[in-house]
């Protein structure tokens, strides 16, 4: 692979090439989601111009080339995360999706009255609802494992919460509000010594890390399309072959059976068990290329390249009064600011205002601001095809913005 180049990446992605309010557009919002090489969509449209049928169903070419390709892009996620099987990866519609079925059926199924789950205090609420919806159906309780001052997890608390009754413990690899990176490699040793599956949230991890999920030991790793350069809708779940085999099927329908008769139903293995109804074919492919052109890039050149452009704009804001960088991290993709006395949603309209879009407010982690004791944060988070000049301008226009305020 070539060396990263910065003038080879942003003239693929066109929605980069707008202006916003009169001004060229400054995308600085990629956690939220990121935006599309032309690769990508390029493949959409193929698809829908070309071998659109559905998939696993008749018997006609169009159908047989739909499905080579659908279950070809299984096998790309597969190598892509050094999963062992292709039957291990399961689409979903994203991150939430994806938690949801595996509280929904391993943990509806295993956990009984006095279990625990571990939940960070760090998450993302997709990685707490589904938690809290299961406890309230089995009798399970969801125990906090506390964070920090510093926005990273309270080690010893999670030892001291780690016991016989644990049963799950799920956490984010890299959390979505300060790009704080949990040690998951140490909390799956330590919860497989006490018998606990992990669940991890790779929503933001798998886009800045190579992940292994063989070496990583992950019980369950799910991730969104969409945050890796690939469309909304589509997603994977990640799950060790024998623990999906054992899991109850979620929804009902077409292809997660075997046979269908009114005196009873047998269910199809995997993966077809879990992906019940016609699936976002054209997704799965957009997410297989999406992934081909991210391993045909030096990712690790890009991500020097975005931690580079973290530092300069974390340097260049310093001197604001009453900025303040919420849970500072090294080597993260994005960061987390306040600036004392001015309402986070009143900077960011100012930003919008000169073209720049972040976010700001509570990033889905109300728990996480509570312990900090914030309502919102405004947030930059980059992506490879951001410039110098993105954060130039971002830049003056904060320093324009809090001199308005
Ligand atoms: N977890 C984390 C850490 C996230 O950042 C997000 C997206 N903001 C999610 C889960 C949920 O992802 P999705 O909405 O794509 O399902």
């Amino acid at each position: 692979t070539a060396q990263f180049d910065i003038n080879q990446i942003r003239p693929q992605f066109p929605a980069l090439h707008q202006d916003c309010n009169d001004q060229p557009l400054v995308y600085l919002d990629s956690a939220a989601t990121a935006q599309k090489p032309q690769v990508v969509i390029e493949t959409i449209r193929q698809y829908y111009s070309g071998h659109n049928a559905n998939v696993h169903r008749g018997s006609h070419s169009l159908t047989a080339t739909a499905t080579a390709q659908f279950e070809r892009a299984r096998n790309t996620v597969q190598q892509f995360i050094n999963a062992r099987f292709s039957n291990e990866i399961i689409w979903t519609r994203g991150a939430t999706e994806a938690l949801n079925l595996i509280a929904q059926t391993y943990a509806r199924q295993n956990l009984q009255v006095g279990d625990e789950i571990l939940v960070s205090e760090l998450e993302h609420h997709a990685n707490i609802v589904p938690w809290q919806i299961v406890a309230e159906q089995t009798g399970a309780k969801v125990v906090k494992i506390p964070m920090k001052p510093d926005c990273t997890l309270d080690m010893d608390a999670f030892h001291q919460c780690l016991t016989d009754n644990t049963k799950i413990v799920a956490v984010a690899h890299i959390t979505n509000v300060t790009g704080t990176r949990n040690p998951i490699e140490q909390i799956i040793a330590d919860a497989h010594q006490q018998g606990a599956v992990v669940v991890v949230d790779g929503a933001q991890g798998i886009v800045h890390e190579t992940v292994d999920v063989q070496a990583m030991d992950a019980d369950f790793y799910v991730f969104s399309g969409h945050k890796l350069y690939a469309p909304t809708g589509i997603g994977v779940l990640y799950g060790k072959q024998a623990i999906l085999e054992a899991m109850p099927p979620w929804h009902g329908g077409g292809k997660m059976v075997e046979k269908v008769s009114f005196a009873g139903t047998t269910f199809s293995g995997l993966p077809g068990k879990f992906e019940a109804g016609t699936p976002n074919v054209a997704g799965s492919l957009a997410l297989a290329t999406a992934i081909d052109w991210l391993q045909s890039l030096d990712r690790e050149g890009a991500e020097q390249h975005i931690q580079r452009l973290r530092q300069k704009a974390i340097d260049g804001i310093a001197e604001i009064e009453g900025l303040r960088i919420v849970g500072l991290q090294a080597n993260a993709s994005l960061f987390s600011f306040i600036v004392e006395g001015v309402h986070h949603q009143d900077i960011a309209t100012l930003l919008d205002q000169q073209g720049i879009a972040l976010r700001a407010g509570h990033h889905c982690a109300h728990p996480m601001l509570d312990a900090l004791g914030l309502t919102g944060t405004l947030r930059v988070s980059l992506a490879l095809y951001n410039t110098e000049q993105d954060i130039e301008r971002f830049i003056a226009a904060l320093h324009k913005a809090c001199s308005l305020l």
